[in-house]
């Protein structure tokens, strides 16, 4: 039963809405008869679900899988230290729910995929793509374009983030007669697996998300209320550096295979053969569970790792690589050998192993010259988790020397093995 009336305490609650001649009561009753699904209790969700929660919005569905860790907290505001190691959305829930118990939040703890996505977004009104891979962003796109949901996306990477509003069964305001494009009118293809770094790996400042998520908000009341001109047809980009805002138009593509005049996909695919990649990369989930881990057991964790200190499973090539604890014995022994930390200075600086020499990856060819000579002595090359330090390796071995290997597992995880408790970044 859609609610009527406010009591006199949402009146109270609500009053700062109510006297807006654009929200009044009508509007308000709008809001607590909606119903909103937010995909990811991440860095956008959480601002997302913060203001949505207490502009009154009466339904919010959160889907998240993950649970809270400490690198979370640099920008993920719903949560707090007690929250570490607790499924998302149920703290999530539990914050919500504090700051406005009218709200109904509904959790679910599922991996958006093309089997349940449909099921899923089906009953919200407004569908918030506030997720951080490109398999889910397919995934949710089609579904709302199949299900004619608006779809207010968001995206933020380093100091840039992105907004607008996909609605391809809507006007487009800036342009009469057509209609809003949908995320694969802009994007019509996933990006080569591995060439755009995830925020885990490229780096997030912390208060990007609260504004890029704070705008994605603002659209879904506009959205509700039916005000204002919705980011249907433009893209608004933020560079938080420079403090500024430019819009473009975008404009829905008749050829588009979802949104398009003759649509080819008409229900979800496979999103992960699509992108080429899994929608859970699970290295980073590998990270967070460590991550949880050593908070809660100050960093004495069991790691469980092999007789020769590496992970279960990895896939030592011995050809190629050293292991940590070999380069402690090195080191140890006081072997004559060159140590190279190929990260970057601010890696550098967050966490190092005395003895290693910075040269960062990036800057190789202008090192070739003080390496000339070293040909035929040993030399060991590391990084932050060794994918850096084995084409450091292999671009070393292509100008001839001899003898270059690549740190397994990087400073990670020797920041484990070696130098327990460490920093892991
Ligand atoms: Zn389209």
């Amino acid at each position: 039963m859609p609610v009527s009336q406010l009591n006199t305490e949402q009146i109270n609650r609500y009053k700062r809405h109510l006297i807006l001649p654009e929200v009044g009561m009508e509007g308000q009753l709008k809001l607590i008869n909606a119903k909103v699904l937010c995909i990811g209790a991440g860095g956008l969700g959480c601002p997302i679900s913060l203001y949505l929660t207490a502009a009154g919005v009466g339904t919010i569905g959160l889907a998240d899988i993950d649970v809270v860790s400490p690198s979370n907290l640099q920008r993920q505001i719903l949560f707090g230290v007690s929250s570490i190691g607790e499924e998302k959305v149920k703290a999530a829930g539990k914050r919500l729910k504090d700051l406005n118990p009218d709200v109904k939040i509904i959790e679910h703890k599922v991996v958006v995929n093309s089997d349940n996505v449909l099921d899923l977004i089906k009953d919200y009104d407004v569908i918030i793509d506030g997720t951080d891979n490109f398999p889910t962003r397919y995934c949710v796109n089609d579904a709302c374009v199949i299900l004619k949901k608006p779809n207010v996306y968001g995206s933020i990477f380093r100091f840039e983030g992105m907004v607008t509003v996909f609605a391809p069964h809507l006007p487009n305001p800036d342009r009469p007669g057509e209609h809003g494009p949908c995320y694969r009118c802009m994007y019509p293809e996933p990006p080569d697996p591995g060439s755009v770094p995830s925020c885990a790996e490229g780096g997030v400042v912390g208060v990007l998300p609260g504004i890029i998520g704070t705008l994605q908000a603002n659209e879904v009341i506009k959205l509700i209320l039916g005000i204002g001109r919705p980011a249907i047809g433009r893209l608004t980009t933020f560079s938080a550096l420079d403090l500024e805002f430019k819009t473009f138009k975008l404009r829905r593509d008749p050829a588009c295979p979802v949104c398009g005049d003759h649509p080819t996909i008409t229900k979800p695919i496979d999103y992960e053969e699509f992108c080429g990649v899994p929608t859970l990369d699970p290295k980073s989930l590998a990270e967070t569970e460590a991550e949880v881990r050593t908070a809660k057991t100050g960093g004495n964790g069991q790691h469980g790792f092999d007789a020769n200190g590496l992970p279960p499973g990895y896939a030592f090539k011995p050809d190629w690589e050293i292991t940590p604890r070999q380069v402690k014995s090195l080191l140890d022994e006081k072997k004559d050998f060159i140590f190279i930390d190929c990260r970057l200075p601010n890696e550098y600086a967050i966490t190092n192993i005395p003895g290693a020499k910075l040269i960062p990856l990036q800057q190789i060819t202008q090192h070739f010259g003080e390496l000339k000579g070293h040909e035929n002595e040993k030399i060991v090359v590391h990084c932050k988790s060794g994918g850096r330090s084995m084409q450091f390796t292999q671009i070393l071995r292509q100008q001839g020397f001899k003898d270059v290997k690549s740190m397994a597992g990087g400073i990670l995880l020797w920041n484990k093995d070696i130098n327990p408790g460490g920093p892991q970044y």
